[in-house]
């Protein structure tokens, strides 16, 4: 067999999540959380799956919960999609990412990604025969190098892929940075996929800004969000894409030939969990006390960084104590110290080491306490 994606291997969230299991390594490596949801949620769940909740969920979503994210978007973003023709459930936002850019991309056109770039934007652009064109954000805090998006885009770019709040550095889009996007785009044939996985985890009186509250940019946006982020339930794999009717419609056509329909009795209980608009609201605020806590505790490990502004990733330098590889760095760290990591150089096409790691830091706080013990012995 040839393959179609020669240059993919595992990725580096499995890879570094069964490293720190085989060295009983603390694993603040792939994101994910290290506590449970609401427990009025997992009831939810329960009940619907007792009540028979159990068959196919329509193609395009539970109408519930199409409904009740309209309403939750009309107050968030001041735009209430139609739930029947621009809001699609499907099985995670990595299931939306895919969807949208197969539904965009054809051989040879051209994709914009901003590196470093979470992993899953560039094989999805490979297999329908694209072409990624990376740009690299500005070092020092990872904002947009407009001048050089603008000077990459050819009569061959189709689309562009964001991420607003960024993984792996945190950086949060100001409504300059929708300008930006905005002016790009106009009069031009160019799609936008909008990874906003983190949008209600965002720090020190920030705001997300969702493309959907900007009302050139939504006409071209498919806007791609995760119920697993904001609820620490990233294992239920239920996510969503909001997109005007006629690229939502493309959507469709992938979708349901790549899962057909997303898990029913959990996409019940998330639409009667999302009535409650403080169960979302309250995120920022309980993150935003970890990320203070795991900084502080940073401070002292010889780490550089600056503190996240959204995300629960926070990223530190470390190129002033060593020049080993972030690679070597995190295996070591991880056998070592017994606290796993990822090397950022993953989030980079061609593999480049800025001597970057990426800790989550959505874990209770004593483990993240004996986590920051450790790392001091990175000095
Ligand atoms: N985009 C980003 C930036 C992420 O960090 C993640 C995390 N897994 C995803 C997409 C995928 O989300 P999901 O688990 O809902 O597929
Ligand atoms: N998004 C998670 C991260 O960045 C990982 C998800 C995955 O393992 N695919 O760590």
């Amino acid at each position: 067999l040839r393959s179609k994606l020669p240059h993919v291997g595992t990725t580096i969230f499995t890879v570094m999540s069964q490293m720190a299991k085989d060295h009983n390594a603390i694993n603040l490596s792939q994101g994910f959380p290290g506590f449970d949801s609401d427990p009025k949620l997992l009831e939810l769940v329960a009940k619907y799956t007792r009540e028979g909740f159990n068959q196919y969920a329509p193609m395009s979503g539970v109408p519930a919960l199409q409904d009740v994210l309209s309403a939750k978007t009309a107050r968030c973003h001041d735009y209430e999609p139609d739930p029947e023709t621009e809001i699609s459930i499907v099985s995670g936002a990595t299931e939306a990412i895919f969807c949208a850019i197969t539904a965009v991309v054809k051989p040879g056109d051209e994709v914009l990604i901003l590196e470093p770039a979470y992993d899953s934007y560039e094989p999805a652009i490979l297999l329908s025969g694209g072409i990624p064109i990376h740009i690299p954000l500005k070092k020092g805090d990872f904002s947009i190098d407009w001048e050089r998006v603008i000077s990459s885009v050819t009569f061959k770019t189709k689309a562009i892929v964001i991420n607003t709040p960024h993984n792996p550095s945190g950086y949060v889009w100001s409504s300059s940075d929708l300008d930006h996007l905005a002016q790009l785009i106009r009069d031009r044939n160019i799609f936008v996929i909008s990874d906003e996985v983190y949008e209600h985890i965002t720090f020190d009186e920030r705001k997300h800004l969702s493309l959907i509250g900007h009302e050139e940019l939504r006409e071209k946006s498919f806007v791609c969000g995760s119920f697993g982020k904001t609820f620490h339930v990233t294992g239920w794999k239920v996510g969503f894409c909001i997109a005007p009717p006629e690229l939502m419609e493309e959507f469709r056509k992938i979708h349901q030939f790549v899962t057909f329909s997303t898990v029913t009795p959990i996409q019940h209980a998330l639409a009667e969990y999302l009535k409650t608009p403080s169960n979302y609201e309250s995120v920022s605020e309980f993150y935003q006390k970890k990320r203070d806590f795991f900084c502080q505790g940073l401070k002292t490990t010889g780490l550089e960084f600056s503190p996240a502004q959204g995300s629960f990733f926070q990223m530190a330098s470390y190129g002033h104590l060593s020049d080993i590889s972030d690679k070597e760095l995190a295996e070591r760290m991880t056998k070592e110290l017994k606290v796993a990591c990822i090397p950022v150089s993953a989030f980079y096409h061609n593999g480049q080491d800025h001597k970057f790691i990426r800790f989550c830091f959505a874990k209770e706080d004593s483990e993240l306490q004996e986590a920051l013990g450790r790392l001091e012995g990175l000095k």
